[in-house]
C-alpha cells in the first residue's frame, strides 16, 4: 500500500468520484426521507457517486427498505452485515467496500444535512485530506449530555497522547489515502473519533448546525455512553494505569511520615493504644484504592483480551453491489465471504 500518493487519486473511470457510507439500525422511519434528500443532493453534483448503506442488524423494515433502493438507484451499495455490531463497526465495513476517491460518513438520521457535502467536496479538492464537520451549537442538547461530552473531551484531551477535536462526530469527510490508512489500523476496539485523528493528514474543520433527529429515537442510551467513553480513554491513553503507582507512592510517603510520628510519640510519652478508628479508616481506603487500581487494570486487560483473539470487526450477512460497480479483480473472495482480516491483506 502506496501511502504517498497525493490526496483525491485521480478517477479510472470506473470508481466512483464519492461513496457516501451510512451505517443504518432501525431507521425504518427516516429512510426514504433520508434517501430523497441525499439522492437530490448527489443529483444536483456533476460526479459519479454512490451511496453505501451499512445494515448493522435492524430488527425493524430497514433492510427491506434498502434492498428497496436498491432496485430503484443505481448509486446505491447495500452492506448487510450478520447483526447488530455497533456503529463503529459497521462504520468499518462501509469503509472496507466504499471505492469512491471521497468517502463521506454520514448518520441516516438526518441529523448530518446531506447537504454539506457539497461544500465538503469544496474542500477536499484543494488538497485537504479530512474534512471534519464542527457542530456550532449544542444547545438542543441535554444539558447532561453537552456537560458530560465537555467532560470527556477534556480528560481525554489531557490523558491522552493524540488531540481529539471537541464538538466533532463522526459526520465527515476522508480522502482515499486516509480510508486507507484508517483500514490500516488492526484494532479491534475501534473507537473512531481516536482513530481519525490518529491518522493526521490535512485536516480542515467547517462548522454547522445539527439538525433534530428526523424520526425514531436516539441508539446511545447513557450507559452505552459511558462505555464508550471509556473505550475511548484506554483505547488512547495508558495514563489510568500510572494512577496507581503515584497513589502508591504518595501514602507510602505518608506512611512513613506518620511511623515516624508514632515512634517519636511512644519514645516520648509511653503507648496507651488508642486508634483503632484510624486503623479501621486506613485499612478501608487502602482496600478500596487497591480495588480501584484492579479495576483499571481489569479494563486494559479485558480489551487486550478482544484484541488478541483477532476476531473479525464484523461479518457479512449479503451484499448488494451498486449497479455500475467494476467487476472485482480476479482472485479477489466474494464479498460476502470476506472478513475484514482478509480484506485488509489484499
Ligand atoms: N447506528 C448503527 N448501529 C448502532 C447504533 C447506531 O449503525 O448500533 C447508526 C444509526 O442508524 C444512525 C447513526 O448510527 O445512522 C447514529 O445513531 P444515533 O442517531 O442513534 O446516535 P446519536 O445521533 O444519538 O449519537
Ligand atoms: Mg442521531
Amino acid at each position: 500500500m502506496d501511502l504517498l500518493t497525493p490526496a483525491g487519486p485521480p478517477c479510472d473511470g470506473r470508481r466512483p468520484e464519492l461513496s457516501v457510507v451510512v451505517p443504518v439500525y432501525n431507521e425504518q422511519q427516516v429512510l426514504p426521507e433520508f434517501h430523497r434528500r441525499l439522492s437530490a443532493v448527489l443529483d444536483t453534483l456533476a460526479l459519479d457517486a454512490e451511496i453505501v448503506y451499512v445494515n448493522d442488524g435492524s430488527s425493524d423494515g430497514s433492510l427491506r427498505l434498502l434492498a428497496a433502493l436498491h432496485g430503484q438507484d443505481r448509486r446505491v451499495a447495500v452492506i448487510d452485515l450478520s447483526r447488530n455490531f455497533g456503529k463503529e463497526a459497521a462504520m468499518s465495513a462501509g469503509l472496507d467496500f466504499a471505492e469512491g476517491d471521497a468517502v463521506v460518513l454520514i448518520d441516516a438520521d438526518l441529523q448530518d444535512p446531506p447537504e454539506l457535502i457539497e461544500q465538503m467536496l469544496q474542500v477536499w479538492r484543494e488538497g485537504v485530506d479530512v474534512v471534519l464537520m464542527r457542530r456550532r451549537r449544542r444547545d438542543r442538547e441535554s444539558w447532561l449530555k453537552r456537560g458530560t461530552a465537555h467532560a470527556f473531551y477534556r480528560v481525554i484531551g489531557r490523558v491522552g497522547t493524540i488531540p481529539i477535536p471537541e464538538d466533532v462526530g463522526d459526520f465527515r469527510l476522508l480522502s482515499r489515502r486516509a480510508v486507507t490508512a484508517l483500514r490500516r489500523l488492526p484494532e479491534r476496539s475501534r473507537f473512531m473519533k481516536g482513530l481519525f485523528a490518529w491518522i493526521g493528514y490535512p485536516t480542515r474543520a467547517l462548522t454547522y448546525d445539527r439538525d433534530r433527529r428526523h424520526a425514531g429515537g436516539s441508539k446511545y442510551s447513557y450507559w452505552r455512553l459511558w462505555n464508550f467513553a471509556l473505550e475511548g480513554i484506554t483505547s488512547f491513553s495508558a495514563a489510568p494505569l500510572k494512577v496507581a503507582s503515584y497513589f502508591g507512592l504518595a501514602i507510602a510517603l505518608v506512611a512513613f511520615a506518620f511511623g515516624v510520628f508514632i515512634v517519636v510519640k511512644t519514645l516520648l510519652y509511653g503507648d496507651p493504644v488508642p486508634g483503632f478508628p484510624t486503623l479501621v479508616t486506613v485499612v478501608l481506603f487502602l482496600g478500596g484504592l487497591q480495588l480501584v487500581a484492579l479495576g483499571i487494570i481489569g479494563e486494559y486487560l479485558g480489551r487486550m483480551f478482544v484484541e488478541v483473539k483477532q476476531r473479525p470487526l464484523y461479518l457479512v450477512a449479503g451484499h448488494l453491489p451498486r449497479a455500475t460497480a467494476r467487476q472485482p479483480p480476479a482472485g479477489r473472495a466474494p464479498a460476502n465471504t470476506a472478513t475484514p482480516a482478509e480484506r485488509r491483506s489484499e
